[in-house]
């Protein structure tokens, strides 16, 4: 997918972006981001689901054209706006970059749609790549300009993605970091017993609810294995994964000659926001924390276990059988979430449900659009009727 960093003629004028998930965690540290660099942007489109007095305020503040959120009819439309959907708003000719800062599978159709007309994306949504890569990878194939359509916004992939800017060939290995979450040095029996609130405790991102369970898992990690592998277009098998509890290492990529590039910062999501917006610029952004390498005592690295985090196994083996699988894994393991969210299952759960659900499906290879939703669906209705089965 990075071939090649030629870009296009840059010009002065204000980028202009469309934010899909702009109430979210990401979305408002892209907003964060925004604000410190009034110069360089404009939000002329903001998306939401239902956080509709945050979205009201940042439709204040930015004076976006377009917007969306769902169940319309409740409230009355803001001021010189219009109302659109998300799909249109992600090809609406006058927007330079689509942020798709959107969770779970809502991202899927506007990043496609995205790519179709021939946008720039920076993508935080995990699922668009993990469940349909192959789709997606495609349609970015068909596209005749070279320049980078992805800009990825998840800090390992943005930092594999900046030590590989100005390399001709492709690395010899990926290391993905991991900081391990907040039960690495737990022992399953302890794990069984988590709260809810402790699983809330990043030890070192600020991140939404969702991610933050899939962190304590390590789902997450094994999903960014999968998103990976298609960003990257790497053989999963040169993919590894290193726990890294200070989190200031965000991923490295080994060189064919055996030299090894990070990329470093304080662990704060507006650092790969911020270079997905302005790239290939960098520019000097007072709002964000400076590293002081010498505070650092060390930096500490140790493989992954992956018996007291399953979910992590499980994802990757998802990611090499394919086709349905990863769908599969996504829709059953937001519901896990969820139901962990709602104190009715335990976190170890999540791994079971997960892994029952993922042994009763029956896989479609080379699925199309459909069949990824019906599957991601299937799954998702099946976690519930496990639960329900089990009560
Ligand atoms: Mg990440």
């Amino acid at each position: 997918m990075y071939d090649s960093y030629e870009m296009g003629n840059q010009h002065n004028s204000l980028k202009k972006l469309a934010i899909l998930g702009s109430t979210g965690s990401i979305g408002q540290q892209t907003l964060d981001v925004i604000r410190a660099l009034p110069d360089k942007f404009k939000v002329i489109a903001l998306a939401a689901g239902s956080n509709i007095e945050l979205l009201h305020r940042q439709i204040q503040e930015f004076k976006p054209r377009m917007v969306y959120y769902q169940n319309q009819e409740l409230y009355s439309k803001p001021k010189d706006c219009e109302f659109v959907t998300i799909e249109k708003m992600a090809c609406h000719p006058d927007v330079d970059l689509v942020v798709v800062a959107t969770s779970g599978k809502a991202g899927l159709l506007p990043t496609i749609e995205a790519i179709r007309c021939g946008k720039m994306i920076a993508l935080s949504n995990k699922e668009p790549l993990v469940m349909a890569g192959e789709i997606i990878l495609g349609e970015i194939k068909k596209q005749q300009n070279r320049q980078p359509v992805i800009l990825p916004v998840d800090s390992e992939h943005s930092a594999i993605w900046q030590c590989l800017n100005g390399e001709a060939e492709k690395p010899a290995r990926i290391i993905l970091t991991a900081s391990g979450g907040p039960f690495l040095n737990y022992s399953l029996y302890q794990m069984e017993n988590v709260t809810v609130e402790q699983a809330l405790q990043h030890p070192s991102w600020k991140m939404g609810k969702k991610v933050t369970i899939d962190s304590a898992t390590l789902m997450n990690k094994g999903l960014e294995v999968i998103e990976a592998h298609w960003l990257f277009e790497m053989p999963y098998n040169r993919i590894d994964i290193l726990i890294h509890p200070q989190s200031i290492i965000h991923s490295m990529v080994e060189l064919a000659d055996g030299c090894i590039k990070a990329q470093l910062s304080v662990p704060d999501m507006r650092f790969p926001i911020q270079y997905a917006l302005t790239y290939p610029e960098r520019i000097p952004n007072p709002t964000l924390p400076m590293l002081k390498l010498d505070q650092i005592r060390n930096l500490q690295f140790e493989k992954p276990d992956y018996h007291r985090f399953p979910c992590l196994r499980l994802a990757i083996e998802a990611g090499k059988t394919g086709g349905t699988y990863p769908a599969v894994l996504c829709g059953a393991d937001e519901v896990a979430v969820d139901l962990f969210l709602q104190k009715r299952i335990r976190l170890t759960d999540i791994a079971r449900l997960v892994e029952k659900v993922m042994s009763m499906h029956s896989p479609v290879y080379h699925p199309d659009l459909d069949t990824i939703m019906e599957a991601e669906n299937w799954a998702r209705e099946t976690v519930k009727k496990l639960l329900n089965g089990a009560n």
